[in-house]
């Protein structure tokens, strides 16, 4: 009986309050998508971000070992589904923050979590972490040895402080609400400049207020419309020694353990695109006649375009339930489900919107319907978390190059 696809009745309580939440403040917020600039848009969102806190959404995603809410990645997954299917900007606020949190719950230790997470797991205010790995100029070979310049942000100690010089970019609320910084930020950074990358990177956290960190632009990104992507650079930004997360040089092996996780909910956000998309066309289908006789659901060729759509959305959702039981079990093959559930839901989210914006036809292009930004949330899903091709294809490719990979593991792993 270990193979049961039915929610547990907490998780099935826990997918209804999501999904009555998202549904009654985070569908009115779409509006700040219209305003003129990013900066405003991720501005009106806050309102419902603060309600975000205060419903317990990200106490419900941070473990219980470490006082919050959360039995397992499941639960995330769950939440993240209901909310990205209404509102990607806002849930990703949430999922971004929590993303920054990730190095101090995984790698963490209890007087780090102790002093630093008890904003993040309080009900009120609007607290924002980002995890600060891209750079202006490429991060998909952060891991490349010299001469390749991997990871340019350095982080020198003079005493007891880490000082950090260097360029940061798309890190989610990383600026915070006022350009001067998220209440946590966790800093992908090279710590020794002489050893090789997996032992000369590291994580460090700035605590807000961060002395050096600037501002430098808002980019304007073609979906998440209202969330917020800044573009900045530390001078001299200084972080106290003992804000080194896990151990000094093991920042690469903290952030492919992170980015785990990460992978098998960009998944789950596919999913969520797929069947906000999927629930607009068929109603659009069953109700529209486009002039013939019949509603256009009775034309074969759109009862086919939805049934393939439909099947689509059900096969990714097990696969990213799958990896994410596989990440909670800490099972040999949750790296391997985690990618292939980035990978293959992203690629599937732009395939579907795409073939549903067929099949509604001319009218799926004005904005005044939800499918086009439906599509614009899409199209990052292949870009972020790990591009599918610069960074999330060569972790499947080096994977299965193991000389110890074994194809079958995923189904033949028993329950202990
Ligand atoms: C909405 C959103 C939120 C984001 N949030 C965050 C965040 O919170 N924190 C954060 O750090 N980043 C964030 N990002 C950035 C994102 O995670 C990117 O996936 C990541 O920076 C890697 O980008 P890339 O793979 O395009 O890398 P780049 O280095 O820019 O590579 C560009 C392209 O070059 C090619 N390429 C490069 N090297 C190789 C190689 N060795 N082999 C094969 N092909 C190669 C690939 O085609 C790749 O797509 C976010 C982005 C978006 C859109």
């Amino acid at each position: 009986m270990a193979i049961d696809f039915r929610l547990t009745a907490r998780q099935s309580e826990l997918q209804l309050q999501s999904r009555r939440f998202a549904k009654e403040v985070l569908s009115p917020v779409l509006e700040a998508e219209a305003l003129p600039t990013p900066e405003e848009r991720f501005a009106a969102t806050r309102p419902a971000y603060e309600a975000v806190i205060a419903a317990g959404f990200l106490r419900k995603c941070i473990p219980l070992s470490a006082g919050g809410e959360s039995a397992g990645l499941i639960e995330t997954a769950i939440i993240a589904e209901e909310l990205y299917a209404v509102n990607a900007s806002v849930a990703l606020t949430l999922i971004g923050t929590l993303l920054g949190l990730l190095p101090l719950l995984i790698g963490g230790t209890e007087e780090q979590r102790r002093r630093l997470l008890h904003p993040f797991l309080k009900q009120a205010g609007a607290p924002l972490a980002g995890f600060c790995a891209t750079e202006p100029g490429g991060s998909a070979n952060a891991a490349s040895p010299p001469p390749g310049e991997g990871v340019r942000t350095t982080a020198t100690l003079r005493g007891d402080r880490w000082i950090l010089e260097g360029r940061k970019s798309w890190v989610s609320s990383a600026t915070g609400w006022d350009r001067k910084g998220a209440d946590i930020l966790t800093v992908l950074c090279r710590t020794d400049p002489r050893a090789p990358p997996e032992r000369g990177i590291s994580v460090l956290i700035m605590e807000r207020p961060v002395s050096g960190l600037i501002f430098e632009r808002a980019i304007d990104s073609v979906g998440h419309r209202a969330h917020s992507l800044p573009q900045f650079r530390f001078e001299e930004a200084r972080v106290p020694s003992d804000n080194v997360v896990g151990t000094v040089g093991g920042g690469l092996a903290l952030t492919a353990a992170c980015f785990t996780g990460a992978a098998a909910l960009v998944g789950i956000f596919a999913v969520a695109l797929m069947r906000a998309a999927f629930k607009f066309t068929l109603g659009f289908a069953r109700t529209e006649r486009r002039g013939g006789i019949l509603p256009i659901l009775e034309h074969q060729a759109v009862g086919y375009a939805l049934a393939d759509a439909k099947t689509a959305i059900e096969a990714i959702r097990s696969l990213c339930w799958r990896a994410c039981q596989a990440v909670d079990a800490q099972s040999p093959s949750a790296q391997e489900l985690a990618i292939q559930a980035k990978v293959l839901g992203s690629e599937t989210a732009v395939r579907v919107l795409t073939d549903l914006m067929r099949v509604v036809g001319i009218e799926s292009y004005d904005h005044a319907l939800p499918l086009g930004r439906l599509l614009q949330d899409a199209l990052a899903l292949p870009l972020f978390g790990g591009g599918n091709l610069g960074v999330r294809r060569r972790q499947l490719h080096a994977i299965l190059k193991m000389l110890e990979y074994d194809p079958l593991a995923s189904v033949s792993e028993v329950e202990v």
